[in-house]
């Protein structure tokens, strides 16, 4: 996937967004390629793939079913305008699993967590970027630590799922088994 088929775009209704920051995808993936290689530790793995139009970046600790898979949108073709929502890159922890067909498919263990890929204007070029790389970093260790509290089923030995209230709704955080409805083991040991 080399610079030349692909071209970030940060525009709003065909408008550039002067807080965007354009980042070249190699340097970008090549930003996670190192972080995640960090991450993952002694052990771990990297993985990445495309999915639709997002190319992404699996960060795997090492023993573990969870994940952190990066989302980011490169589009293809320079004449192609995207909505500004799309320059966000997501994280997200999830798992890998093969279904019932034997395709492997990534199934969400928690809501993702977004990042726009904007810095401050009133910085020069370099330290935009320098601003920029650190939030990812920061961002991406905040995921890769959740990844690692997510449980695994005392029942059926599956990763569990962190399921969240809505605004509104009385009930407070749990995990569930990633195996539910056959599994309907939930935990709250490694929430705080
Ligand atoms: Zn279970």
């Amino acid at each position: 996937m080399g610079r030349d088929g692909w071209s970030n775009l940060h525009t709003r209704g065909g408008v550039v967004n002067p807080s965007f920051i354009n980042v070249p995808s190699d340097d970008l993936l090549g930003t996670l390629r190192t972080i995640g290689q960090a991450v993952a530790g002694r052990g771990g793995s990297f993985e990445e793939g495309v999915q639709g139009r997002e190319v992404f970046v699996d960060i795997c600790p090492p023993n573990r079913q969870s994940r952190v898979r990066v989302f980011t949108t490169i589009t293809c073709g320079a004449g192609n305008v995207r909505a500004c929502g799309d320059d966000a890159i997501r994280f997200v922890v999830g798992r890998v699993f093969e279904d019932d067909r034997g395709k492997v498919r990534f199934q969400p263990l928690a809501k993702s967590r977004k990042m726009l890929r904007t810095a401050p204007t009133k910085l020069s070029p370099e330290e935009r970027v320098e601003v920029f790389l650190k939030r990812l970093t920061t961002n991406l260790r905040t995921a890769y630590g959740e990844a690692l509290k997510h449980p695994t089923c005392p029942a059926c030995g599956s990763i569990m799922g962190l399921r969240t209230p809505k605004a509104g709704q009385s009930w407070t955080a749990f995990y569930g088994c990633c195996a539910y409805p056959d599994c309907r083991s939930t935990s709250r040991s490694t929430l705080k």
